[in-house]
């Protein structure tokens, strides 16, 4: 098709509008109100809720092929959407917008999620503290992100501190871990798949600070386990796009987090550091193009987010030795906590 659809408003449709207009698509957003910057970068946006039938209807019908950005799009949106439009099937969503569905998931092709207990109730919070242990973590089922929606429990005696907030949640173990990284691919129409590589991401307060390359020895040597893992869940779910895993290196093995059905901010590096994109990769399958090779161009690479007001300088890294690659949002609103940017510095070539 001619017209790509982004069901979402943020960075990620922003980056994959780019992508899209490069190779001659004509993006069109939709998206309920709010800081849509992908806007700025499509062709055009429609802002309506997710339940407004009429808009969408206009939305799919100048749209070749529909895809997201937000793994959070209702399942009622998606289904109103013709499905000979949707890039990717909407079970992949069904699936990672809720975490006990994506590691019960995981653990049945083979992965390994921290021990875990599902949580309805005071009641279930009381006893999952006894059977999981602590220190754990409860976390909201759904629509948590950058580590909101999220409660560290150090000791049981710290859990008369920690609200159950009344919602289906999860109470999993808190993983030691060495490094946190993630497993990010493409899959294309017909069911091939490639691998970017695998970076090591540090996070600052649940939210991902900066990922790095090379990942070290223990993520390198855990990464084979993650990526068969990965593939095993794009072919289950008849995956078409970007899909990204996240693991915790743990002494025994890597430890499955959670799956994100999208692009990824761990991928970012990807744009001025792999051979293509994850972003240009995404349209590629969705628009059944060949696949663009995937491999890393340098020795060494370095992507940190720009979060709060850090963006009201950010235009002095340009300055700064290196040649950093400075990447800024357009979001209108500054607020504390809140991604605005990103900046990748890179080493030597690889040649
Ligand atoms: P994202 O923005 O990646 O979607 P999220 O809000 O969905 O994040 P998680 O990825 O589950 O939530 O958690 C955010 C971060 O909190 C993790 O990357 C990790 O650093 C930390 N964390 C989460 N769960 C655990 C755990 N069980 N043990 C140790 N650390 C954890
Ligand atoms: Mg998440
Ligand atoms: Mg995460």
């Amino acid at each position: 098709g001619s017209t790509i659809g982004i069901l979402g408003g943020g960075q990620l449709g922003r980056m994959m509008a780019v992508a899209a207009l490069q190779l001659g698509y004509k993006v069109i957003g939709f998206a309920p109100e709010g800081d849509n910057v992908a806007a700025d970068a499509s062709s055009d946006f429609i802002t309506a809720d997710w339940d407004d039938a009429a808009a969408l209807a206009e939305f799919t019908g100048r749209c070749d092929v529909v895809t997201w950005e937000f793994e959070n799009v209702p399942l009622s949106t998606v289904a109103a959407i013709p499905q000979h439009l949707l890039a990717c099937p909407a079970r992949a969503l069904e699936v990672a917008q809720d975490r006990l569905s994506e590691k019960a998931f995981a653990a049945s092709l083979g992965g390994t999620p921290a021990p875990y207990a599902r949580v309805e109730t005071e009641d279930d919070f009381a006893a999952a503290l006894v059977r999981v242990g602590t220190p754990g973590i409860l976390k909201t089922a759904r629509d948590g992100y950058d580590g909101k929606g999220q409660w560290r429990v150090r000791s049981a005696l710290e859990a008369s501190g920690v609200r159950f907030p009344g919602v289906t949640c999860i109470y999993e173990v808190f993983v030691i871990y060495e490094t946190e990284f993630s497993v990010i691919l493409v899959r294309g129409k017909d069911g091939s798949v490639k691998f970017w590589d695998s970076t090591a991401n540090l996070h600052d307060g649940g939210m991902l600070a900066q990922s790095i390359l090379p990942a070290g020895a223990l993520v390198e040597a855990q990464v084979p386990a993650a990526r068969q893992l990965a593939a095993k869940v794009a072919d289950a779910l008849g995956y078409v796009g970007v899909l990204t895993l996240e693991f915790f290196a743990t002494r025994e093995g890597p430890m499955f987090n959670e799956m994100a059905p999208r692009v990824h901010n761990s991928g970012h590096w990807t744009i001025e550091g792999a051979a293509t994109s994850q972003f240009e990769n995404h349209i590629r399958a969705i628009c059944g193009l060949p696949l663009g090779v995937t491999k890393t161009r340098f020795e060494a690479i370095e992507m940190r987010n720009i979060v709060g007001d850090d963006a009201l300088r950010a235009h002095a890294i340009l300055a700064e030795p290196g040649e950093p690659h400075l990447h800024l949002y357009g979001k209108r609103e500054v607020r504390e906590g809140r991604k605005m940017g990103h900046v990748t510095r890179v080493g030597h070539a690889i040649r």
